[in-house]
């Protein structure tokens, strides 16, 4: 069912309940008037005839019976009967309506002084009249014609405004839920049009208020997420083509030129082993975006378990010197009393090939090749401090040494790819920790990477 009409039913649902109780309790208050209002009369009526006919002497039951015929005030179908302590009948103003009561009802006007009741159309009321030395009951019964013809009246009155109400309500209902759903109509049709070729399309976020507005700007701000991740979609793909096409490049015309003569063994071993270099820094750009591209899965999962840094820092240490024997690697702690304050959640494996691509940076930026490490704990955390004395880091270079493909403007003569900070981010993002950089060009540059106590 469309919204539209969803709204109609239930508002017209809830008006319709609320009129229909309006209208139904003025039913009913004007029931209960009517039958007071003639309940009363009669019991006047009662009284009155009672003492005419018991007090007055001069007025005998005949004579009662003619002032009755001539009485203007005279209900349709009246009857006034007086009953005596034995239940006889000793007066009735209709000769042609009988009551006929019996005597438990009798009895029971004599117990409760007044009661009412109804007998199809025809209405009684019973009272009781005492004189000094008889207990009489009077019933006097009548049919409320006037009373009752209002009451139809007032109850067609309200069935007709009820149901005028309702198609009312229904067409209010139609034309302002029409109205309102508008702005998600011309939301809907503006969405349509967008796809993958026009990411950059926004929608009109109008008064920029009201909740509408505030649905096309979350929708814009998803637009913005979706076209910045297609745009670095895009340029990953072509930074990895253009990364693999190098030494792809390379090596073929490497091939090429040896394929153009006759060559000897020897230059046949040279052209081969510089292939193998190069065949070598293919796997290794591969094996980066690789890892790269698992660590940006959405659904990666990383194995927490504890890992104890100093530990880890040490093995690190270890695996570099004998990586590089050429380098100057050096490892300072300070260790805590407590050596489990230095124990973190996390994926060792990962952890490992952070801090292992910040080590390796440091050495191979700076000539000789030398960094130091450091690991503390303070108030806040663990600190790890990666430092080199090398050729540093160019201030615009800085905000975007992070992102994949990037790499410093004073490079050119230090081979990479660009990749293994945005490994080393996504691995520390992963973990909840932080990493910040501090460099100055030409002096050196600091890779801390802080944990905080979790
Ligand atoms: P790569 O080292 O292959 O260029 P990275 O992603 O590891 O790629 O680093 C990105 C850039 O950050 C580098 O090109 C370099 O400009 C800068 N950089 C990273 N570490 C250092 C460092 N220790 N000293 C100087 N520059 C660094």
């Amino acid at each position: 069912m469309q919204i539209r009409t969803r709204l109609t039913l239930q508002f017209t649902g809830i008006v319709a309940l609320i009129s229909l109780l309006a209208h139904l309790s003025i039913y009913f208050f004007a029931f209960q008037y009517r039958k007071n209002q003639f309940t009363e009369r009669l019991a006047d009526k009662a009284i009155t005839t009672a003492e005419l006919l018991l007090k007055v002497d001069q007025i005998t039951p005949e004579l009662l019976n003619i002032y009755n015929q001539y009485n203007k005030d005279i209900l349709h179908k009246e009857c006034i009967a007086v009953f005596n302590y034995r239940n006889e009948e000793v007066y009735s103003s209709n000769k042609f309506i009988h009551f006929n009561p019996d005597w438990t009802l009798l009895n029971e006007v004599r117990a409760y002084k007044e009661i009412s009741w109804q007998e199809g159309e025809f209405e009684i009321v019973g009272v009781v009249y005492t004189t000094k030395n008889n207990r009489f009951v009077v019933l006097a019964g009548g049919i409320d014609i006037w009373g009752n013809q209002n009451l139809l009246y007032i109850r067609n009155i309200l069935f007709t405004s009820y149901i005028i109400i309702l198609l009312v309500v229904m067409i209010a209902g139609w034309i302002f839920s029409g109205r309102a759903l508008k702005p998600i109509k011309a939301i809907i049709s503006e969405v349509n049009t967008i796809s993958a070729t026009n990411l950059s399309t926004r929608l009109d976020e109008g008064n920029r208020k009201d909740e509408l507005a505030r649905l096309s700007s979350t929708f814009n701000g998803m637009l913005d997420r979706l076209e910045n991740a297609f745009r670095l979609q895009k340029s990953f793909v072509a930074n990895a083509s253009h990364e693999l096409k190098n030494p792809l490049t390379i090596i073929r015309s490497q091939i090429e030129l040896s394929l153009l003569r006759e060559r000897s063994p020897e230059e046949y071993r040279k052209t081969l082993q510089s292939v193998l270099e190069d065949m070598k820094n293919l796997a290794s750009i591969s094996d980066r975006l690789m890892q790269l591209t698992q660590l940006s899965a959405d659904d990666l999962r990383i194995q927490f378990e504890p890992v104890r840094l100093d530990d880890l820092m040490w093995e690190l240490t270890t695996e570099c010197s004998q990586k590089h024997p050429e380098a100057v690697i050096k490892f300072a702690p300070e260790l805590p009393d407590d050596a489990d304050t230095l124990i973190v959640q996390g994926d060792k494996h990962l952890l490992h090939l952070a801090i292992l691509n910040l080590i390796e940076n440091g050495l191979k930026f700076s000539n000789p090749p030398a960094v130091e490490l450091t690991l503390k704990v303070t108030a806040s955390g663990i600190v790890i401090q990666i430092m080199d004395k090398g050729i540093g880091i160019q201030k615009d270079d800085l905000k975007n040494i992070f992102q994949p493909f990037y790499r410093g403007n004073n490079t050119s003569s230090v081979s990479g790819h660009g990749i293994g900070l945005s490994i080393v981010q996504r691995i520390v993002t992963l973990h909840g920790m932080k990493i910040d950089v501090n460099s100055t060009p030409g002096k050196g540059t600091t890779f801390t990477v802080s944990i905080p106590r979790s």
